[in-house]
């Protein structure tokens, strides 16, 4: 089956006992059994639900892997990975990272023994040298938030694989419509659901997919003890939010290449985020590994003012000045005071994150609407 026939079909069969052509929401905690262990697969809630079970099996279809395991969020499902490691153990993550990845890692899971460490990832050779011997995990996100890095998924998993070390990648902000990673290598594909597959910024939730049976295993018994499960409201609104993934994405992506273009000639714009230029750094590896460029733009000013920036996000209209990313409207954001406050100002300014840095989510609307947005704020 091709993607976007998968992203309606996979997994999803008419109810066997009304013939709804929709997965119900089974809003009920236990299951009654014929006698005691005589049961239909299903016994108690935080351990399976059939509405979570069809969007699992839909998402392990469309990142092409062994299951799916979804969660209350983004940051469970990440948790839950962590929890694979040991005291002892080390991750080697991305520097341009999620902050919420950061501060997991760094505030929750050090104080247990696990170690993180930072670094670039543009650059396999670079990622060779910083492997140890305590390396279980490498945590890779691309495009990176906010500055738009992309790391090359198939060298990275190359050498990971010599080493026996996980790849996790956090492919929130592609989705698997743009790239699949366990194609790529990959161990373990994370996705904040919250964005581009629930895709109208009305619920929050988190997938795993895993592309071997034991690390699905393994995540499968870390979620049934830690219990960090999603709603079966939440995941019906996920499974209904990927039926119209492709749709969404490509012109969100198309969108986002007219306006890459039209911010690359504005004559208060010093730089443009996108790897879609030819001229950006990681284009020829986002070509091969990506279906598209992606629908997230950084763009910098001229004048280089925190306040000015700001002032643009209060001006637009259509942009909303919001957190999160993914969904049907446009967003625009300030890393520097938003989601990225929390980095120190040397840290920030060290990669690049500017003060006036300005982030965009471009959503489905009529891209000439969304110029004149910007037009009349920037
Ligand atoms: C939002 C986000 C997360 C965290 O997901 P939640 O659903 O908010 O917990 C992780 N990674 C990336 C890249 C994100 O954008």
């Amino acid at each position: 089956m091709k993607f976007n026939t998968k992203v309606i079909h996979s997994g999803v069969h008419p109810d066997p006992s009304t013939g709804a052509i929709m997965t119900p929401i089974f809003q009920t905690s236990t299951y009654v059994q014929d006698g005691p262990g005589n049961h239909k697969g299903f016994e108690y809630a935080r351990t399976q639900n059939p509405t979570r079970q069809v969007l699992e099996e839909n998402l392990a279809a469309l990142e092409n892997g062994y299951g799916g395991i979804c969660f209350g969020s983004g940051l469970a499902a990440m948790d839950a990975i962590i929890k694979l490691l040991k005291s002892g153990d080390e991750v080697l993550a991305t520097n341009d990272l999620y902050g919420g990845s950061y501060r997991l890692l760094v505030r929750i899971f050090k104080q247990f023994g696990i170690e993180s460490r930072f670094i670039p990832m543009q650059d396999t050779t670079f990622v060779a040298s910083q492997i140890n011997e305590n390396t279980k995990l490498i945590w890779i996100e691309t495009p990176t938030n906010p500055l738009l890095n992309i790391i090359d998924i198939s060298a990275i998993c190359q050498l990971a694989k010599q080493k026996n070390i996980l790849v996790c990648v956090d492919n929130t902000f592609a989705s698997p419509y743009l790239q699949t990673p366990l194609d790529l290598g990959a161990d373990l594909v994370l996705h904040s659901a919250t964005k581009y597959l629930g895709g109208h910024s009305d619920v929050v939730h988190g997938a795993v997919i895993s592309k071997n049976k034991e690390n699905y295993e393994a995540l499968k018994f870390i979620q049934n003890a830690s219990g960090a499960i999603p709603g079966p409201m939440d995941c019906f609104l996920v499974l209904r939010g990927i039926k119209t993934l492709h749709l969404r994405v490509q012109r969100s992506c198309d969108n986002a290449r007219q306006i890459a273009n039209y911010l690359l000639k504005h004559p208060k714009i010093s730089r443009v985020l996108y790897p879609g230029f030819e001229n950006h750094p990681g284009h020829l590896v986002a070509k091969q590994q990506m279906n598209d460029f992606g629908a997230m733009i950084s763009f910098d000013l001229k004048d280089g003012q925190f306040e000015t920036a700001r002032n643009i996000l209060s001006k637009t209209k259509l942009f909303a000045c919001a957190e999160s990313l993914g969904g049907v409207e446009s967003l625009i954001g300030h890393p520097a005071s938003m989601t990225h406050a929390s980095i120190p100002k040397e840290d920030r300014l060290a990669n690049g994150l500017t003060d006036s840095l300005i982030r965009l989510s471009i959503g489905v609307e009529d891209v000439n609407d969304l110029i004149e947005d910007l037009d009349q704020a920037i």
